[in-house]
């Protein structure tokens, strides 16, 4: 009892802040999709999320996400949000809904190849650095205008859109102008873009800077610990 009304409480609130965001900026609900990141969730609390009408899981490591994928029902959207390497992309490109963390032109080439031979579109962003700290992945914004057609070139995998985590800080104006610049990168690649590529989505914005993320642009935030206040 006690775990669901706190889950209940804070999905609660975060609902609440993610309306308010889009009201400011005067964009629609529904064109903000939050993402449960649930890289340190336990299954209960997955499961009261899903109860409360959670569908989309995000997870850090493709390992957890195989292994959870069986234990919910089918109509979750499993998305692949941390590192991948090359060589877990065959076991993962059938499980996920979505996978944010395409880093290189190299796991570009092995996810379209793969795509092309299990007969799969996966549906793929980019993710950027764009802060240029040392430690992120991610294309620099500067690689990635210089390799653009080659990374717009792939076929069988769909370039979805964007993904950036702007630096951890207590103030989140700090990270504004690190979505702001996602949102325009994505807009000066989708003017060269070839007409099958759509950058439609901006996966931007964590639990101290989602609603900063919003008024940015954000299509889907990544909402993890302000999901779990409370628990453990
Ligand atoms: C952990 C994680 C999140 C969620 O972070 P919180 O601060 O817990 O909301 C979002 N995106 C990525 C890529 C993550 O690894």
């Amino acid at each position: 009892m006690f775990l669901s009304s706190q889950i209940h409480a804070n999905l609660n609130a975060v609902r609440a802040s993610i309306a308010a965001a889009c009201e400011r900026s005067g964009r629609p609900r529904e064109s903000v999709t939050l993402i449960a990141v649930t890289k340190y969730a336990e299954l209960d609390w997955m499961r009261a999320l899903y109860d409360q009408g959670i569908r989309d899981f995000g997870e850090s490591r493709p390992q957890q996400l195989a292994e959870r994928r069986p234990l919910f029902p089918g109509d979750v959207r499993w998305h692949l949000i941390g590192h991948l390497q090359r060589n877990k992309a065959r076991k993962v490109l059938p499980l996920a809904h979505r996978i944010h963390s395409v880093d290189t032109v190299r796991l570009l080439d092995a996810v379209d190849r793969l795509g092309e031979e299990l007969s799969l579109r996966p549906d793929v962003l980019l993710e950027v650095n764009v802060s240029g700290e040392s430690a992120k992945d991610g294309f620099s914004p500067a690689a990635l205008l210089a390799q653009w057609n080659a990374v717009a070139g792939f076929t069988h995998l769909r370039l979805r859109g964007l993904m950036t985590m702007a630096p951890l800080t207590d103030d989140p104006e700090h990270a504004r102008p690190v979505f702001r610049r996602l949102r325009e990168l994505r807009d000066e690649l989708q003017a060269g873009a070839p007409p099958h590529v759509h950058l439609n989505e901006l996966s931007m914005g964590m639990s101290g800077d989602f609603e900063v993320a919003i008024e940015e642009g954000a299509t889907m935030v990544r909402v993890g610990s302000r999901l779990f206040d409370g628990l453990s």
